[in-house]
């Protein structure tokens, strides 16, 4: 579904990723882990063009992205992408949130989208907050309807950059509990998290990063279980 070739990027004269070469299967659960300043955030950025490869190749569905002629547009429709923070529109109710990409850029019917918005609610059991705004919900209830919006737009692939690092604890494990379904469902999916349970139990493929390479690569068990690298190691004994 997704194929990096020898992947650069530069902020500036600051090499940040240093030749990156991934793939990515349909239905694959890939879990990216390694230390703050990596360029995690940047590789999933360069996965959707939210940043511009300064070398290297992407492509998508068998289509090369990176080429001139491509239309980034058509791509990012494909892409659901979680961050951080959440990003919700704070005068529009949760339903509008997530009916909004899909009547804009979709043209979705109206009763259409609202049938679809209100299945997603169910999904990420949220179906009782569709009328009140952002600023009503939780933290980890606003990441659940982030969550919701992007699937909205029926992505091929979801990204998740950190989704529950601005969480307070107790709230994290809805919003895992929302991926872990899911993956179980079949989304192809790269997540970004410090959740090294969750990597283990949910990932498919472990991908550990440091200063902008892919340092190791491996289910979970070869990666958790017996770390080859010595910065793997490294890593996994602060955190685990
Ligand atoms: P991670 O997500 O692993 O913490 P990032 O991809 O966010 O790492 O960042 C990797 C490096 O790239 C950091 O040193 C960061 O300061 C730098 N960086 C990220 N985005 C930019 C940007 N827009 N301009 C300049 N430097 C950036
Ligand atoms: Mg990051």
């Amino acid at each position: 579904m997704i194929a990096v070739k020898n992947l650069h990027k530069y902020f500036g004269k600051l090499e940040i990723l240093k030749g990156i070469d991934l793939e990515v299967k349909k239905g694959e659960v890939v879990v990216v882990i390694g230390p703050s300043g990596s360029g995690k955030s940047t590789l999933l950025r360069c996965l959707n063009l939210l940043e511009q490869p300064t070398s290297g190749e992407i492509a998508f569905e068998g289509h090369s992205i990176t080429t001139k002629k491509h239309d980034i547009n058509v791509t990012r429709e494909k892409m659901g992408m979680v961050f951080q923070q959440f990003n919700l529109f704070p005068h529009k109710t949760v339903l509008q949130n997530i009916m909004l990409a899909p009547l804009k850029v979709k043209k979705q019917q109206h009763s259409e989208a609202e049938k679809i918005a209100v299945e997603l609610l169910r999904t990420v059991g949220l179906e009782d907050k569709k009328d009140v705004y952002p600023a009503q919900l939780s933290g980890g209830q606003k990441q659940r309807i982030a969550i919701a919006r992007a699937l909205a737009m029926q992505p091929h692939v979801m990204l998740f950059d950190e989704p529950t690092s601005a969480l307070d604890p107790e709230m994290v494990g809805e919003v895992l509990e929302v991926m872990k379904k899911l993956a179980e469902a079949g989304m192809t999916m790269v997540i970004v998290t410090h959740e090294m349970g969750f990597a283990r139990e949910v990932g498919d493929r472990i991908l550990f990063m440091d200063d902008g390479v892919i340092v190791e690569q491996g289910t979970p068990t070869e990666v958790f279980g017996s770390p080859k690298h010595v910065r793997t190691k490294d890593f996994l004994s602060k955190v685990l």
